[in-house]
């Protein structure tokens, strides 16, 4: 069968069948179209809803599954559904991913050339479209409002709703009018769809969208298929070439960095390494930036090293790792970047490298700003916060999730902690040991020589200030200098030290170091942390059937040739869990074919034949 042209034709067919045969259930849908066999969580109560003509509010984590939320009933019910959606990008990709599976749908926006722009607008007019995403100053405007107003209407569906708060860090004013849209078309059901939980968010939400009273859709916002990992850095290239050569070789990721310059130059250092690495900053123009995304998406195995004006509008679900090399302002800043890592749910890792010094830069810019005193204290304790979960003992899921407001009862098994935990014990001793030696040399020296007086060494800096007459000189001499230095990072994060940075890193005492040292606080220390065999790892994730990597690497390469055909971007045919799933099955038929998650009736009509193909000279290669 020839390929392109192929799905009108065919999913004229399937409506036409469907039509004919009466009612199709969502359930139907979910599998014919999709491919997928079960609803997730609570999208069947959502879709149930939304079919009775209610409204919904949903909040999910990203790749939780809210696309399908409304995508389904948008399928079942007459007339057309509007999304809403604040980026070209996003419409772009949902558009591209419904075509492939068949649906006839389409988008308005500024990108589009006169030709594309006339032809949606005649599909859209003549009733041809199930599905049309517009950005909402397009919505609103007068001539598509009359369009609309002169065709049946299924379905409003406001996706990252979010933006109509100034709370959240993605505001849009033009989403506020969204208001409007409501009044034109109070009968039609909407949904509002989000993954930022945050109460003023959700009450904002409900008062532009006129949600008062819609029932509320809450997911967990745990993403179970991504292993957290935080450590401390001392010097990040190595560890980060440890980290991506044992355990991301050829994958996907985003590796995220504070400033340009360090972006500039981790790119070009890691492609001197042999990977293949692109920048994205604000500092580039707009056309670089965009003709990087592109490769990022379009390809497999590219790393982005970015600043954080990277990952709003990338949809990308392959992307195996988040690398954080400085510390990110908020559990919120990193819970949204880690959570761009693994949306097709196969198992992913979010790491982190931090540094007392990114602490005191960022509290030296949260001083410097021009903020209120009120928004700076917000922001210290936000830091406040990111700095517990660097510093937690315990499970950094159990930590990062409680921040949200969410409890897990049991530790997660698939963090660096649970992995590798870390033991407490009474540090009280050594603190003051150390709190001590900072008193007594004066309080105008940095870690290095205080560590230097403890461990009795005679350097050219404690005989010229005669610090081997201190009582404290050699009291710590049953340490190494390394273990000193965890201790007194602890001391800093806990609040007992302060290293001054107007006086070259001088540690000075804290209010709170006095009650240590007169014996009436104790101070919890952290020890080394210990390797536990791989065994207990990741027990909540599900993790993929032993599958062929060679007949993967195979069908990927097939996917990619047919992405590169149709100018899109891999993912869009299959997803890797798809793949995946082929390369440790091995399909020899159409049926046994559909039966994989991700393999709907028309793309086994596109694709299948090809595929079943690949797998079938893989086979015969692998026999002789
Ligand atoms: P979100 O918009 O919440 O970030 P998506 O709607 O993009 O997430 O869904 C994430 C991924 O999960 C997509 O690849 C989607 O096709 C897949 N998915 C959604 N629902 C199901 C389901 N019931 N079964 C299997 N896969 C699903
Ligand atoms: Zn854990």
């Amino acid at each position: 069968m020839q390929r392109t042209g192929s799905i009108a034709i065919y999913l004229a067919d399937y409506y036409h069948a469907r039509m004919e045969t009466a009612s199709s259930s969502s359930q139907d849908i979910l599998r014919d179209v999709f491919g997928y066999t079960a609803f997730r969580g609570e999208q069947q109560a959502i879709i149930d809803k939304l079919l009775e003509g209610e409204n919904a509010l949903v909040l999910m984590p990203t790749g939780g599954g809210k696309s399908l939320c409304y995508q389904i009933p948008a399928l079942l019910l007459d007339g057309v559904s509007i999304v809403v959606s604040p980026l070209i990008a996003l419409m772009q990709d949902q558009v591209s991913a419904l075509q492939q599976l068949g649906v006839s749908a389409g988008c308005l926006h500024s990108g589009l050339s006169e030709d594309e722009e006339r032809s949606t607008l005649q599909q859209l007019r003549g009733g041809g479209l199930k599905l049309i995403y517009m950005a909402p100053e397009r919505l609103l405007n007068p001539g598509m409002l009359n369009n609309l107003h002169n065709l049946p209407v299924a379905l409003i569906a406001i996706d990252e709703a979010h933006c109509v708060s100034q709370w959240g860090h993605d505001f849009r004013p033009e989403y506020t009018r969204l208001t409007e849209l409501v009044e034109h078309f109070p009968e039609v059901p909407r949904i509002a769809l989000t993954a930022t939980a945050e109460q003023h968010t959700r009450e904002d939400i409900r008062k532009h969208l006129r949600l008062e009273t819609a029932p509320e859709f809450i997911a967990s916002f745990d993403r179970p298929n991504i292993t957290y990992r935080i450590t401390e850095r001392s010097g990040y290239k190595q560890a980060l070439l440890t980290f991506l050569r044992q355990q991301h070789a050829g994958d996907a990721g985003i590796v995220y960095c504070l400033s340009r310059r360090k972006t500039d130059q981790t790119a070009e250092w890691l492609s001197q390494q042999g990977f293949e690495a692109l920048p994205y900053h604000a500092g580039m123009s707009g056309a670089e930036r965009a003709a990087n995304q592109r490769a990022f998406i379009n390809n497999e195995g590219i790393i982005m090293v970015a600043t954080i004006a990277f990952g709003m509008g990338i949809d990308k679900p392959n992307v195996r790792f988040v690398a954080h090399l400085d510390l990110p302002k908020s559990l919120e800043g990193y819970y949204q970047e880690t959570g761009r890592a693994g949306r097709d749910g196969l198992p992913a890792s979010a790491w982190m490298m931090w540094g007392l010094q990114d602490v005191l830069t960022l509290r030296r810019f949260i001083s410097e700003s021009q903020a209120s005193d009120a928004v700076r204290r917000i922001e210290h304790a936000k830091l406040d916060a990111m700095i517990g979960l660097c510093e937690t003992p315990t499970c950094r899921r159990q930590t990062l999730l409680n921040y949200f407001d969410e409890q897990l009862p049991e530790p997660c098994g698939n963090c660096d902690r649970c992995l590798e935990p870390v033991e407490t014990f009474d540090g009280t001793e050594l603190a003051q040991k150390a709190l001590s030696c900072v008193y007594r040399t004066g309080q105008t020296f940095g870690m290095s020589h205080v560590i230097d007086v403890l461990l009795g060494k005679e350097t050219e800096k404690t005989l010229r200030f005669d610090h081997q007459q201190l009582s404290t000189f050699g009291i710590g001499d049953d340490r190494s200098a390394k273990a000193w230095r965890r201790i007194f990072r602890q001391l800093i994060n806990k609040g007992y030290l302060f290293a001054n940075q107007e006086r070259f890193g001088a540690l000075q005492l804290t209010a709170a170091a006095k009650p240590v040292l007169t014996g009436l606080a104790n101070v919890l220390l952290m020890s080394e942390p210990k390797r536990l065999p791989k065994a207990g790892a990741a027990k909540t994730v599900e993790l993929p059937p032993d599958y062929d990597p060679e007949l993967f690497e195979r069908l990927k390469q097939l996917r990619l040739q047919l992405a590169r055909e149709q100018n899109i971007p891999p993912y869009l045919i299959f997803h890797d869990g798809a793949l995946r799933q082929m390369a440790a099955l091995k399909p020899a038929s159409h049926a046994e074919l559909l039966s994989i998650s991700g393999v709907g009736q028309v793309k086994l009509e596109n694709y299948g034949e090809l595929f079943l193909q690949s797998i079938h000279t893989h086979r015969q290669a692998a026999a002789t």
